[in-house]
């Protein structure tokens, strides 16, 4: 990074991007001090040639900049110490995300750049639009949140596109984001933990949108819908999307057609009709602003329609991993609580749902209104018994213990039902530790036992 070349710079936080953070500023020149409360950490960092010390006792006056691992708390519950040092001593506390916008201004500004925030759908709208930029052809590098870190990334070239997922961390540390298009999905509270308010939460993702050429901005909530109108009050240039109002300008879902309006004129742009992996009114959201995304860099319809057809999904959210005649195979095991579960319940019928494991807050209280959609449930893990509870009288349950009994019982039964596509779906609306090392683990044991039910096709994996 030749941003900070010939500058000092000190760095906190050596994980993964703090690592490649340091190395791409050394390469470009700076001389970096750097330093982390895990020694094993300080000790891989010295191994790779970066120069580690504490920085308690470093000459703060010398640092041209602070640069600091998103995972570290610049506020809540309180400062880190470096942050500390760093604000004391009047150093600018900055992220990989920065230094990345720094590099690509200084060395190709017209390199297009679409970053995406949002309290849900950040990893699946990123992974869609790198996944349509790059099957139209398009240089496309994808990293931030999702991957790679954006230090690790190609350097910037014209012609190059970057496609970025920024968590709020990150948009806290890159106060010159100034992406070609930036999106910002959603906002619901989530991570006041760290950040302390909703106001201050919702101001920090309304950063990322605020330095971009263009604001592509989900106005299905109400949070949102106030962003949007403040910046265009502000003279920006707003995209409007939602998924389920016909808007009169923007990009709207009208059930499974994607459809442009300008000055209250119609066209459809796109459709999800059979795109299997983009099931679900949360991904109409997310293929609008990716398909808005992609239009701003120039695509084509048809590019994008057949990048949108040709996505796999990720991995662990609503990916279909099997099929057995009428009887679809759904793991959803990134769902860790009842929130996250509520976007496949509503997605599909005559649903075979696995849950449980290690139950947060609240339980499955809140899916309750989903319950009519569900066949029957197949309880695993440690939070059964608070389950069936819940589940009473409302819907059929059995207390199957582990996953794989789970699958077993559930295929049986859903190949029984008659009422056409059924579905066998993990989303376990838990934590998954009592039974599984994550809900990684945990995904790829659903989708080995789904495929090893007689009869079944496995899809993707
Ligand atoms: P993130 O990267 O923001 O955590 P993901 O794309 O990994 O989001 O999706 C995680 C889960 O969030 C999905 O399994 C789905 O349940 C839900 N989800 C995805 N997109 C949306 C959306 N646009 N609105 C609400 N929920 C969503």
């Amino acid at each position: 990074a030749a941003a900070f070349a010939g500058k000092r710079v000190s760095l906190f936080g050596l994980g993964g991007s703090g690592i490649a953070t340091a190395r791409a500023l050394i390469e470009g020149g700076a001389d970096v001090l750097a330093w982390d409360d895990n020694p094993d950490s300080v000790a891989k960092a010295g191994a790779v040639g970066i120069a580690t010390g504490d920085l308690r006792g470093a000459d703060w006056a010398k640092f041209s900049a602070f640069v600091l691992s998103p995972g570290v708390p610049l506020t809540h519950p309180k400062p880190h110490w470096s942050v500390e040092l760093a604000r004391g001593s009047g150093v600018e506390i900055i992220g990989d995300i920065e230094l990345f916008c720094r590099e690509r201004t200084l060395l190709s500004p017209a390199a297009p750049f679409i970053a995406i925030t949002g309290t849900n759908g950040k990893s699946t709208t990123t992974a869609l639009t790198a996944h349509i930029l790059k099957s139209a052809g398009r240089d496309t590098q994808m990293g931030g949140n999702i991957g790679r870190a954006v230090m690790t990334l190609d350097p910037p070239e014209p012609a190059r596109h970057y496609v970025v997922e920024c968590s709020s961390y990150q948009i806290d540390l890159a106060p010159s984001i100034n992406p070609t298009a930036g999106i910002l999905l959603n906002l619901t509270p989530d991570h006041l933990d760290r950040h302390g308010t909703m106001q201050r939460y919702a101001a920090i993702k309304e950063r990322l949108v605020a330095g971009s050429e263009v604001a592509i901005v989900g106005i299905d909530d109400s949070w949102c819908a106030q962003i949007a109108d403040r910046l265009e009050r502000a003279g920006r240039h707003v995209i409007r999307i939602s998924k389920r109002l016909p808007l009169t300008d923007g990009y709207f879902a009208s059930g499974t057609d994607l459809m442009e309006a300008v000055h209250g004129r119609f066209s459809r742009v796109a459709f999800l009709e059979g795109v299997g992996s983009l099931r679900g009114q949360h991904n109409a959201q997310n293929a609008l602003a990716a398909v808005a995304a992609c239009l701003k860099v120039g695509l084509e319809l048809g590019e994008i329609q057949s990048g949108l057809e040709s996505f796999p999904g990720l991995a662990h959210r609503m990916e279909q991993v099997g099929r057995k005649g009428h009887v679809l195979f759904i793991n959803d095991s990134k769902a860790t609580n009842a929130d996250a579960a509520a976007p496949a319940l509503s997605s599909f019928n005559r649903i075979y749902w696995i849950a449980g494991g290690l139950a947060k807050e609240g339980g499955i209280e809140p899916l309750r209104g989903f319950f009519p959609r569900v066949a029957k449930a197949y309880l695993i893990g440690e939070a059964a018994p608070a389950f069936s509870a819940t589940l009473g009288e409302a819907v059929p349950y059995e207390i199957s213990g582990t996953l794989a009994a789970a699958v077993e019982h559930a295929a049986r039964d859903a190949a029984g039902d008659d009422g056409g596509e059924a579905v066998v779906l993990l989303s376990p609306a838990c934590a998954s530790f009592d039974q599984f090392k994550n809900f990684e683990v945990r995904g790829e044991a659903f989708r080995q036992a789904a495929n090893a039910v007689d009869g079944v096709k496995p899809i993707g994996g």
